[in-house]
């Protein structure tokens, strides 16, 4: 039987993904197809299933949106393809957002359709500045406004002297552009000048700005300030009165732009440290890593694999692919035999843990020298068969550690990926560094400095973007980025990924 389309209107919030919802998520990891504009977080579309198609239709660099009638058309037409189609827009769907249209397009065309709230912006935008919409004392009423002009009439859609004497808190999306005019009329309509006003740009991202400031000031303050478009305007008693304590803007690397390469195993937990310490985080991929092996290797390994005593993974990836290829062999966990298992450090153990399998032995530094050293010292090695789980960036010193007089093991290797250089001229990420530039770059290893260094071509700043200092997670990294002649600004007092985060916090306010 043919499946039958259907199209998921979803509020995709205001742009943390965090802030959309559990159904949101799931239709996410469903659809066959999604469109989506220009506010919707394209993170969202990282949970879609591989073969997804994606489909912007929201405004870009010198092009307009796709006109609403033809965003209607790309719906109706995957629909009764019989794909399942998200319609993801920012916010709500039905807040200023067109979703009406949509809605009663599919009527006509007799979809079947389903619509999935979001966080409006001006919920987000209201609790991430700390103003509350309503309050016993200032506001019983909240309204929401859009500051769109009407083409035909070249007029605010809104009379906006209306409002003069309003009680209720004004939340005025896309307000920006006209706010001369709604000041204006505000004011004609008996607002007094110091009516307290808030604008905040970008809300829930980590590049959110807001400005405080009253109905007579803001248009001055707004120019000195340089906010634009997406920005919330709030305007009521209730701005005056909001939470001191800037739970969002006021987290210690608030403000910051902090540059991570991806790849590196623990790239995801970095990143997710800084991002929850308020910093905005660019994720240059230097390598990348590509399931890659000898199908007659694996098959000689896999057909004898209970000789082995010991199974030593020496990266996540590599466990990732070597249980993507085992469970395609075997269907019974049961056939990997009851070999123990070694992994090189914790992002590898994990790995390992999520299969339900315990890890046997882990060194307290995570390289592969210490891993040969605690298995030769701990477990004794002499004439143990050990399999080592690699890629194609060999672990000798591993191999030849076991294998040495000292160990004496028969050690075979499977390198099961590849890791390959990036081409950063045509990454988004890195394009958006050239661009923007940051205030840190955060080195986690010699090899990162190494790449960054070699691809400096595709990393060239513009003559407007923010110079970043460089941090290093400790000695060698250090001493590799003296060697490239790169100033190293600090350094973390041990290496790990959390002092490393507490020194560029420390560092960055010393300064
Ligand atoms: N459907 C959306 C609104 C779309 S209109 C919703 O429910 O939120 C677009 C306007 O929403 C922007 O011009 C801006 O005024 C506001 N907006 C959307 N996301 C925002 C954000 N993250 N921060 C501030 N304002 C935002």
């Amino acid at each position: 039987m043919k499946q039958q389309g259907k199209v998921y209107l979803i509020g995709a919030g205001p742009g943390d993904p965090g802030l959309v919802t559990v159904r949101a998520r799931e239709l996410i990891e469903l659809a066959d197809v999604i469109v989506y504009d220009y506010l919707a977080n394209p993170k969202l579309l990282e949970w879609t299933k591989p073969g997804s198609e994606k489909i912007y239709v929201g405004k870009s660099a010198g092009r307009h949106s796709i006109p609403q009638d033809e965003i209607e058309e790309i719906l109706v037409a995957n629909a009764k393809k019989g794909h399942q189609v998200v319609r993801l827009k920012g916010g709500d769907p039905f807040v200023f957002g067109r979703g009406g249209e949509e809605v009663q397009e599919l009527e006509i065309d007799k979809i079947p359709y389903e619509v999935v709230p979001g966080v409006t912006a001006a919920l987000a935008t209201a609790a991430y500045a700390g103003i509350p919409l309503s309050h016993r004392d200032y506001s019983s009423a909240i309204t929401f406004l859009t500051g769109h002009e009407n083409p035909e009439k070249h007029t605010l859609s809104i009379n906006f002297s209306d409002y003069g004497k309003t009680k209720s808190t004004l939340c005025i999306y896309m307000g920006i552009g006209q706010l001369p005019r709604i000041v204006q009329e505000l004011k004609a309509g008996g607002m007094s000048g110091t009516m307290p006003v808030a604008i905040i740009e970008w809300a829930t991202l980590n590049r959110q700005r807001s400005i405080f400031s009253t109905l007579d000031s803001i248009l001055a303050d707004l120019t000195a300030s340089g906010l634009g478009a997406p920005a919330m305007v709030v305007i009521g008693e209730v701005v005056a009165h909001r939470a001191k304590a800037e739970w969002f803007e006021g987290r210690p690397l608030f403000g910051k732009r902090i540059v991570v390469t991806r790849a590196r195993e623990q790239a995801g937990e970095l990143s997710k440290m800084l991002t929850d310490q308020g910093a905005e985080v660019i994720e240059l991929p230097f390598i990348s890593v590509k399931q890659h092996f000898e199908g007659q290797r694996v098959s000689e390994v896999f057909a004898g694999i209970a000789v082995y005593e010991w199974i030593i993974f020496t990266s996540a990836n590599g466990v990732k692919n070597f249980f993507d290829l085992f469970y395609k062999a075997y269907d019974d966990i049961r056939c990997l035999g009851p070999m123990r298992i070694a992994a090189v450090g914790a992002a590898t153990a994990r790995e390992i843990e999520k299969h339900r399998l315990k890890v046997d032995l882990m060194p307290e530094k995570a390289n592969a020298e210490a891993l040969a050293d605690k298995l030769i010292e701990n477990e004794g090695v002499e004439s143990v068969q050990i399999l080592v789980v690699t890629g194609n960036q060999n672990r000798d010193s591993l191999v030849q550690r076991l294998e040495s007089d000292e160990g004496r093991a028969i050690v075979d290797t499977l390198p099961l990926y590849k890791t390959t250089k990036t081409d950063l001229s045509q990454d988004p990420a890195a394009e958006r560094f050239r661009r923007e530039g940051a205030d840190v770059v955060l080195f986690t290893s010699s090899s990162t400095v190494k790449s960054f260094v070699e691809q400096h071509a595709a990393l060239t700043l513009a003559a407007d973007a923010r110079k970043p200092i460089f941090g290093s997670i400790g000695p060698l990294t250090t001493t590799t980025l003296k060697e490239l002649k790169l100033p190293v600004a600090f350094e973390a007092t041990q290496a790990s990924l959390e002092h490393f985060v507490v020194e560029t916090i420390s560092y960055l306010k010393s300064q």
